[in-house]
């Protein structure tokens, strides 16, 4: 932007249609509108219309547009990961080409916006490079995985030479596998991500999450949400494919940082309630729980955790969003009313502050990639239970890697949960796990300070795109 107010830079930011990555790619494009850059957003419709969280944030900045598109499916669809294959499907069908007329019409452009100067797009989406070249428009993949996952179906095809995959029987599991270099001791074949449990390794989906992870090489460049300081081993490895790679992460800390945000600040009234109630329970007393957007319990998992919880005699917060169980709704409902005595049972929890409470002592997480960023970042202790895609990983990264909390991955009893409750947050291993974890929060925070690696990334990604407009 100069001093007359006119920017010269324009970014189209399209992020793949669900709620953790458009919010992840959100922070991104306020990042760059803060530094002067213009930002186009292309906003899941089913998302736009439950939009006045974002568009709250976003009405007070000149540079920023939202535009609509359709991810092709119905507004009811629960979108939930155990149906990603029909986004997939839907996306190819419908996005692709209303993605593609979009360009051709030039609406991206209209109302004074500068002419592109690239396009950060969802690694999931790699049909953008190609509409892009057509363009004449540089891509640059966004990948809101943890690398270490990144670099794990980037070795698909080694796993598949080395007879490791597919898996041979339940009985296998626990087998370490060689064929990921660098992490050879610590992933095993039931730490891959969920995609590689096939029996036959031409698995459509399987497929399609490599053969996008492939595509990144023929990208301009590679964000990834993650810093040197957590994963060294996994990014010094993708680089021998992607030289290009910007490490940024963790985006959420990066942009409160940048902003000074007071914590709570613009926050609806049943989120400040979760706050308000957690200033009411003891320092580190509280188990948070949260699944995300996209897991699925059955009905006697979800029994499982809570009574595993309720035994555990510590006061819980918990997310129950209406897509996170899959039957019996009327029992879960019983099970609300009596967990108020409890703990506080919310379809949506303020979830950075809610980990940065005090009161706050251990996460029950499903280790998906934001929520593990966010944890970490708030030395947080986590209790891992991955449901699909990347979270098998990163859970294996909390329990074995950073040790900074538990995975309880294909175990679901209420006995376990219990005893990793207590194991986190009574005397005992208690302080271990927080000596820990608050080791993990400074290394995290180091990272996006000034001079820390992904602020120096940042600041360089922000430039490359500035040098990208001077060349159009
Ligand atoms: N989230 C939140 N409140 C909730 C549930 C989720 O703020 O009640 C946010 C959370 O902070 C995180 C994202 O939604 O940024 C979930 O992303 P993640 O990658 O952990 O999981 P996914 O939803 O993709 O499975």
């Amino acid at each position: 932007m100069d001093q007359l107010g006119t920017f010269h830079s324009h970014v189209l930011i399209f992020p793949f249609p669900v709620q953790s990555h458009v919010n992840v790619m959100l922070n991104l494009a306020e990042i760059l509108t803060l530094s002067h850059i213009q930002v186009t957003f292309l906003i899941p419709e089913y998302i736009q219309d439950d939009g006045p969280r974002f568009k709250r944030i976003f009405e007070r900045y000149p540079g920023f547009y939202f535009e609509p598109i359709s991810d092709g499916l119905p507004f009811n669809h629960p979108r939930t990961g155990d149906r990603v294959k029909e986004l997939f499907e839907s996306i190819d069908a419908t996005t692709k080409p209303e993605f593609k007329n979009k360009l051709n019409s030039g609406d991206l452009i209209s109302d004074g916006r500068a002419p592109l100067s690239c396009i950060i797009a969802d690694g999931i989406m790699s049909f953008v490079i190609d509409i892009a070249n057509d363009f004449k428009l540089p891509t640059i993949l966004f990948r809101p995985f943890s690398a270490t996952c990144f670099w794990t179906l980037f070795c698909v095809p080694k796993l598949i030479e080395a007879g490791e995959l597919p898996i041979k029987g339940e009985s296998n599991m626990d087998k370490l596998v060689s064929s990921v270099p660098s992490m050879e001791g610590v992933l095993r074949l039931r730490d891959l991500p969920s995609f590689c449990r096939v029996e036959n390794v031409s698995d459509s989906q399987l497929q399609h999450v490599v053969s996008e992870t492939y595509r990144a090489t023929r990208a301009y460049g590679l964000i990834l949400n993650t810093s040197e300081d957590l994963e060294e081993s996994a990014l010094g490895q993708i680089r021998t494919k992607i030289p290009q790679i910007y490490t940024v992460g963790p985006l959420h800390a990066y942009l409160k940082r940048l902003k000074a945000l007071p914590t709570s600040s613009g926050l609806i009234e049943e989120e400040i309630n979760c706050l308000l109630w957690l200033d009411d329970q003891p320092l580190k007393s509280v188990i948070f729980v949260s699944f995300g957007n996209m897991t699925v319990l059955k009905r006697h998992q979800f029994l499982e955790f809570w009574h595993g919880l309720v035994n555990s005699g510590k006061p819980f917060l918990w997310v129950i969003p209406n897509n996170l169980i899959n039957d019996e709704c009327e029992i879960i409902t019983e099970f609300m009313k009596d967990g108020e005595k409890r703990g506080k049972v919310v379809d949506w929890a303020p979830q950075e502050e809610v980990l940065s409470h005090p009161a706050t002592g251990c996460f029950l997480t499903h280790g998906g990639w934001n929520s593990t960023l966010e944890s970490v970042y708030e030395g947080v202790p986590m209790i891992c239970w991955p449901f699909y895609a990347d979270q098998q990983v990163n859970s294996r990264l909390v329990g074995e890697v950073w040790k900074n909390g538990v995975d309880m991955k294909d175990k679901c009893d209420r006995r376990i949960v219990e005893k990793m409750v207590r194991e986190l947050m009574e005397e005992g291993r208690r302080e271990e796990f927080m000596k820990l974890a608050q080791g993990m929060a400074k290394l995290s925070r180091k990272s996006v300070s000034v001079g820390g690696s992904s602020y120096n990334n940042l600041n360089r990604l922000i430039d490359d795109i500035k040098i990208m407009s001077h060349q159009k």
